[in-house]
């Protein structure tokens, strides 16, 4: 079995390799030349760029598309896990002499830092060990997002040279984000700081590095110093679910004039801020409020479960208990379903954008719009009743 696999693979592989490989010698030359361009010292062509090694694994990962979606429920389970919940709490107790400098110098609490840390690497125990340097190479030389990976192994070039570092150490995710915090190298020059002040920035290494840096993004990405990102809350039998999704803003007073309130039943606190209501698994999942630091935290990562999950995460570490409501582990979509529910949205005049099997802000708001010519309950999610007015069946 394991012989007639390597084998298969050997077969097909070679071809693509051997096209790859004088490709690759093109394109290293390619990357000398804007090494040279920005005056970078000669030995990083000599000892660096000379050394690099295409991995057709990368350009596997980035082509291999996944069969199902992750609903909300699947991925918050996933990824908001007592463990983490209770690994957060006690390093949040760690690092709380820390923590406290960085809440007061840059305005973010210390549970969001040690949330991010979480879910990014589960808290430094998983960096990723791909070669940070032939994957942005092999990325860079691939013609889907050449030009931002070209620029990016650049950036990993100065970040070698600033913090003298061995480039066989300079380790990560297949795509290139780096350390404790997951940044790109474009980010790790912006945005990282030398928190431990031995004159290096090491996100690999320095935990104070690393968090310092992660607050210090956060804010310059926006962050409001007092105000939360959010909450869960409770919709009122009769709320109009086609004002849910991110798009719509409105103050908390609107929102409670449309029947929101805490998920005590207690009034909203009616401070002067606007928020948007999600209810990422449908009206019969769990619904939440979301304030500017939502948008914030969708900086980081434009994926609206991810955001929730960073929240809800920060909450539990900061001493919450678990969502009231909370979503159903429940069946998977086909990423297949999803196109085509998109290409039908599109047919029927709900724009859905250009079909691409994700569930983002612009599909559910077609989808709800949808749903609502059709007397469903407008919540942007695809329930079985809704994929099958589509023409969609089997869920
Ligand atoms: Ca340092």
């Amino acid at each position: 079995m394991i012989r007639s696999i390597i084998f298969t693979a050997g077969l097909l592989a070679s071809p693509l390799i051997f096209a790859q490989d004088n490709d690759f010698s093109q394109c290293k030359a390619r990357i000398s030349e804007r090494v040279a361009a920005e005056n970078l010292p000669q030995w990083i062509v000599q000892d660096v760029v000379a050394n690099l090694d295409i991995q057709p694994r990368v350009i596997e990962l980035d082509r291999n598309q996944p069969e199902f979606t992750q609903t909300f429920g699947d991925y918050l389970g996933k990824r908001v896990t007592t463990f983490r919940v209770m690994q957060g709490r006690l390093l949040l107790s760690q690092y709380s002499e820390l923590l406290k400098k960085l809440t007061d110098q840059y305005g973010v609490p210390g549970r969001y830092l040690v949330a991010f840390w979480g879910l990014e690497t589960n808290f430094g125990s998983y960096l990723g060990n791909m070669s940070t340097l032939n994957s942005l190479a092999t990325l860079a030389c691939d013609q889907r997002r050449s030009d931002f990976f070209t620029s990016e192994l650049i950036h990993a070039f100065h970040i070698l040279i600033d913090n003298e570092i061995d480039p066989e150490d300079m380790r990560g995710s297949w795509a290139g984000a780096v350390g404790h915090t997951q940044f790109m190298p474009s980010s790790y020059r912006r945005y990282a700081v030398d928190g431990d002040g031995d004159g290096k920035i090491d996100l690999w290494n320095s935990v104070p590095d690393a968090l310092t840096s992660a607050a210090n993004f956060l804010q310059s990405l926006g962050w409001h110093a007092q105000e939360r990102w959010g909450r869960e809350v409770r919709l009122a039998d009769n709320f109009p679910y086609e004002q849910a999704g991110l798009r719509n803003r409105k103050s908390l007073r609107e929102w409670q004039n449309l029947g929101v309130t805490q998920i005590s039943g207690r009034p909203l606190p009616l401070e002067d801020m606007q928020a948007a209501v999600m209810v990422p698994a449908g009206h019969e999942g769990p619904a939440f409020l979301v304030y500017d630091n939502f948008d914030v935290i969708m900086r980081w990562n434009r994926s609206e479960s991810y955001a929730l999950s960073v929240g809800y995460l920060a909450d539990r570490i900061g001493g919450a208990g678990t969502l009231e409501n909370m979503p159903l582990e429940d069946a998977q979509i086909r990423i297949a379903d999803i196109q085509l529910m998109q290409e039908q949205l599109n047919a029927r005049g709900f724009d859905s954008g250009e079909p691409d099997g994700v569930m983002g802000s612009q599909t559910r708001a077609a989808l709800r719009e949808y749903q609502r010519s059709e007397g469903l309950i407008p919540d942007g999610f695809p329930d079985s009743g809704t994929l099958s007015s589509l023409g969609i069946d089997g869920y």
